[in-house]
């Protein structure tokens, strides 16, 4: 990483200090690091909204219902005719539905509600890898080589919650808004005024994520890899979930709809160019990175190629019950500004899918966020006596 560092300043791009800072520039690279628990184990939500001591605490007001499957809720109406949810079921095998209607009637499924916006606007960030080949200790897959090491790491993780068990798998990340980026890749940094990411227009686009291994689908044996992850973090492109059938355990169908937007084909060509200028610049400084998966060439229709061919997920699935006004013609919104589902009393929804927008960062502390403000929301409510 220390090579990587030092290609990352050779180009402009200096360390952030506090990325969650208004003030943080709109590019530089920001160390990471994991999250430990007084043992020193990594720690996750899990254990830090549903620790053992509250489980017993609240015993008896808290239930806790693992593989339980919600298959359909339960509607009334209240005195004035309003649509109320008023229970889950969990052994039902038919739906009822909020949706989109003309979606809902082809399933066979009799509409409660429509909501056109239901499934629909799913962002992800969408991503390509450049695969390098490095030396065995300087990657994860050296684990993967020895047996005996990986007992040896699980015994230090056991015994001091350290080793290569505790590494964050990216132990830096590189944010860069492709508009400062040229056509070959060269970054300007000199308008200060472009760094100020108090200016939307200025908010990183690119994320570059480093990591120790092979983040591909390709199978490549006995070989210490080395990948850099470059992802669209504010994709312009979205797709859509679906039922497959109407039953409620069958796997939905997914649109990630990549690329239906091609403006999203800009920033990512950049960022590969990118990318290989850092892997040039960490070779120049002596460090043998060999290219396995890279593009061919640089011309427009070679990066194209590339990219179609090695398009990848983030996993950060959001936005298909979005904030926002129902009466949005192109964008219609799901919940309102308190996560409550529009036009159904007792109902909210709390996850990634009420981003408005897919946020521009990874996107499981902002899912906290929003879990958080929404214990908040359900205790006003409370207190208010309108539950
Ligand atoms: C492999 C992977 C790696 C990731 N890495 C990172 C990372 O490093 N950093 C980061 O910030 N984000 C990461 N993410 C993204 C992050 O995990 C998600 O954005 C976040 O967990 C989304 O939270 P959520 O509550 O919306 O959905 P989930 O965490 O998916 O929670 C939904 C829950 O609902 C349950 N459920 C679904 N349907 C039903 C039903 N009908 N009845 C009952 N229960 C149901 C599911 O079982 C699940 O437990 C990663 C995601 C994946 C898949």
């Amino acid at each position: 990483m220390t090579s990587l560092i030092r290609a990352a300043e050779h180009t402009g791009i200096q360390p952030i200090d506090d990325i969650n800072s208004p003030t943080a520039p709109g590019a530089g690279y920001v160390r990471q690091d994991v999250t430990q628990d007084s043992k020193r184990r990594r720690h996750g939500t899990f254990h830090a909204f549903l620790p053992a001591s509250l489980v017993r605490e609240r015993k008896a007001r808290l239930k806790i219902c693992t593989n339980a499957l919600a298959t359909r809720l339960e509607f009334d109406l209240d005195e004035s005719g309003g649509l109320r949810a008023t229970g889950v079921h969990f052994e039902a095998t038919d739906y009822i539905g909020l949706g989109p209607r003309s979606h809902l009637e082809t399933m066979g499924i009799p509409v409660v509600r429509e909501m056109p916006g239901i499934g629909n606007y799913l962002q992800d960030h969408a991503a390509v890898c450049l695969t390098f080949e490095v030396p065995m200790n300087d990657s994860l897959h050296q684990l993967e080589a020895s047996r005996i090491k990986v007992i040896k790491e699980l015994a230090t993780y056991l015994i001091s919650g350290g080793g290569l068990l505790s590494y964050p798998l990216q132990p830096i990340t590189i944010y860069l808004p492709s508009k400062l980026l040229d056509n070959d890749a060269n970054l300007s940094t000199a308008d200060k005024q472009d760094l100020d990411s108090g200016d939307v227009a200025n908010c990183a686009d690119l994320e570059f994520m480093p990591e120790a291994n092979n983040c591909t689908d390709h199978v490549i044996p006995c070989k210490g890899l080395f990948s850099f992850i470059i992802a669209l973090i504010r994709p312009k492109s979205h797709g859509s979930v679906r039922l497959a059938t109407s039953n409620p355990r069958a796997r939905p169908e997914v649109d990630l709809g990549f690329l239906t937007n091609p403006e999203d084909m800009v920033p990512l060509k950049k960022g590969i160019k990118f990318g290989l200028r850092l892997a040039e610049d960490m070779r120049k400084q002596g460090y043998p990175l060999k290219n396995l998966i890279v593009p061919e060439d640089l011309d427009d229709s070679s990066l194209d190629n590339f990219i179609r061919q090695n398009l990848r997920t983030c996993y950060h699935y959001t936005s298909t019950c979005r904030m926002g006004a129902e009466a949005d013609l192109l964008n219609p919104g799901v919940v309102d500004a308190e996560l409550r589902v529009h036009g159904v009393q007792g109902l909210r929804v709390c996850d990634a899918s009420v981003f408005p927008e897919i946020v521009g960062a990874h996107t499981m502390a902002p899912v906290v966020m929003v879990a958080e403000k929404c214990a908040d929301l359900i205790k006003d409510t409370y207190r208010a006596g309108s539950m």
